[in-house]
This record gives C-alpha cells, structure tokens and sequence, in this order.
C-alpha cells in the first residue's frame, strides 16, 4: 500500500479510492472564469483541481479562488521558488513543481519548509521534455533516467525531512510512461500520480491517455489520475471516469455499453445510445452501475444478461430488461425515454440529470 497524503480532504495514497484530477486552463487572473470552470468540473466528477500560478500578479485572484473553489486546489509553479511559497501561503492545498526547472536546488529549502509548515503536500513532477541536463544527455534508456531524475528529486526532500510526497513521471509517449511508472512503482513508497502528458486531442488522445493510464492501473499502479487533453478539461473528467469504469472501479458514473451495430439492427441505434449517455452523463451512482444498448433480439437479451439494465430491439419494438428479466416492452419510439426513466429510477434518482 502507498503512502497516504491529503489536498485538502482528499485522500490520495493508502486505502482511498483513486481520485480524479483536471486542470483549469482560464487565466488565473480572471478568478470568476476559473471558479466557473472549477465548479463545472466539480460537477463533472472532478475530484482535485491544479491552477496554474505562473506570476505574481495572479495571486490575489488565487487565494480567492482556494477560498471559493468547491475542489481542493493545487497551486501548479515552474521557474520560481519563491513564488511557489506565495502560492502556498496564499492558501494552495497542495503544490506541484517540477524541481528541475526551478533552478539551484538550495531554492528549494524555503519552498519545503513553508508546505511543511502548512502540511501540504507537493507532487514532485518529472516530464520528459523538461528533465535537468545531466539526465537529459545521460546512456540509459530515458524512462529509466526519468526516474532516476524524479528519485534525485525526491532524496533531496527526505533529507529535509519532508516526506509529504506526491510523484509523477511522464511523457508523450504511453510505452516510456508506462515503463517509467513500473519503475517507480517499486523504487518509493509515495502515492503516484498517472498521466501521459501532451496526449493530444480527439480519439488518439483518449486513447493514449486510456492505454498508458489503464494498463498501470490493471497492474496495480497510480493513486489519482489526470487525462491531459487537448480540449475543454471537463472532457479530460469525463475520459478519467471512463478509465477508471473501465478497468471495474465505480467512478459514480453509469457505464454505458453498446452492440457495433450490424445488418440486423432494427433500430437507428447510435443516436439513440448517444442520447442516453448524454442525458446520464451527470448522474452519480453510488455503486457500479452497468446499461446495456442492444440492436437485435438474437443477441441483444443474451449480451445484456449481465447488464444492470439492458435494452434490445425486434424489428416492432424494444424490450427493457434487468439482469436478462424482462421488465417491460416499448415502443422503438419511447424506449429511450423509459430506459432513461428506469435508470434514474433504479439508482435512486427521482429527479432528470443535470
Ligand atoms: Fe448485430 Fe444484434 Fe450483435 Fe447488435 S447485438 S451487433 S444488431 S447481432
């Protein structure tokens, strides 16, 4: 079992579950666009949010945002030590920094001494685009000197007695990520924080973020994940939670299964999964919870069998099931409205998702 560390009342590490994180992508500055964006993503599932605090004139703006934000809020610096202690006085539940950057490692002394002092805890961050020279030049394989640059990084806070440590290593590429983090995984104790940085957008950033994310994650690696996204961050939420359901762990959201469709579906079936995702996609569950969309009656009761709720298609109508008992038959026209009805229903929502 990791270490266990707080942002906030957060746990990460330990027996928590694996928590979500985002980044607000608002100017700081503007802290009535970053609290809108954070209570969105609060909305969408989020769990911990990291604001960038890239100069001192934002951090007015970002000790209202800590004191307005419903997530706890990570203060994320580069370059700057002493701005990353006026980001922690102004209030940071946590702090992400990658040493590498901030210069002569004596500029880290005050900055360890203050979240001490506040008991935060800071993720000690490696990227492979921003690894110190004489990793970045060195003979081993680079996931290797990855974390050989994270483990310098985290010796030099344990020397300070610090040990409210968060790490993470990654790049853009899901094979270097996922053979760094195994690295990792056994060379320190501390929670890890998973991500394949710079993924991208669209389909091929969903998918790297899913590979390198979900493979150490089904081995047992990561303690609070953050889907780097070309897009709106409420998108890099709802792409976590998809990861996270599925590999099994009940992220609170429904998971939506569906058949490819083929020359037997009866239905136009795609726009219709798509409008059940859509209206359930804010409602929090609070078990696992599985709906199966099924475009045929020769497979459809079959593949929906195990489904929480499962819905199929004979050429006249649909057939609403749960766990392969049929509850009711419909009309192809409504089944989109009573299978959403008997959802919320069934996991005790009386009233329409957000
Ligand atoms: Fe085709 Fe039926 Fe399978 Fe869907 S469930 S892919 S319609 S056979």
């Amino acid at each position: 079992m990791r270490r266990e560390i707080f942002v906030g009342s957060v746990g990460i590490g330990g027996d928590h579950p694996i928590s979500i994180q985002s980044m607000t992508n608002t100017d700081t500055a503007d802290e009535k666009a970053t609290l809108d964006q954070i209570r969105r993503l609060a909305a969408a599932g989020c769990d911990i949010v990291r604001v960038a605090v890239p100069e001192a004139r934002v951090l007015e703006a970002f000790k209202r945002i800590v004191s307005g934000s419903p997530l706890p809020v990570i203060a994320d610096v580069h370059f700057d030590a002493e701005l990353a202690v006026q980001a922690i006085v102004a209030g940071a539940q946590g702090l992400r920094i990658n040493p590498g950057n901030i210069g002569a490692r004596s500029r880290l002394e005050p900055v360890i001494r203050e979240a001490e002092a506040r008991k935060i805890p800071i993720r000690i961050g490696v990227n492979a685009g921003s690894m110190e020279k004489r990793h970045r030049d060195g003979s081993a394989p680079r996931h290797e000197r990855l974390v050989h640059s994270l483990m310098d990084h985290v010796h030099f806070f344990e020397d300070r007695g610090f040990s409210r440590i968060k790490v993470s290593v990654k790049s853009s590429s899901v094979r270097e990520t996922v053979d760094a983090n195994r690295l990792v995984h056994g060379a320190c104790p501390y929670p890890i924080h998973l991500g394949v940085t710079e993924a991208g957008s669209g389909p091929e950033g969903l998918i790297k973020s899913a590979v390198g994310i979900g493979s150490l994650l089904l081995d047992g690696i990561g303690n609070t994940i953050r889907v780097s996204l070309t897009a709106d961050p409420t998108e890099e939420v709802r792409a976590a939670r998809a990861i996270l359901t599925s590999i099994g762990v009940n992220s609170g959201t429904i998971d939506v299964i569906s058949c490819p469709t083929c020359a037997r579906t009866s239905v136009d079936l795609i726009p219709m999964v798509e409008e059940v995702k859509e209206r359930l996609k804010s409602v929090r569950t609070a078990t696992s919870f599985t709906i199966a969309i099924m475009g045929c009656e020769v497979n459809g009761p079959g593949e929906a069998r195990e489904a929480d709720l499962g819905l199929a298609f004979s050429r006249s109508r649909g057939f609403i099931f749960s766990h392969g008992r049929l509850l009711e038959k419909v009309s192809s026209d409504q089944a989109v409205d009573r299978l959403v009805e008997k959802a919320l229903e069934m996991v005790g929502c009386c009233a329409p998702p957000l």
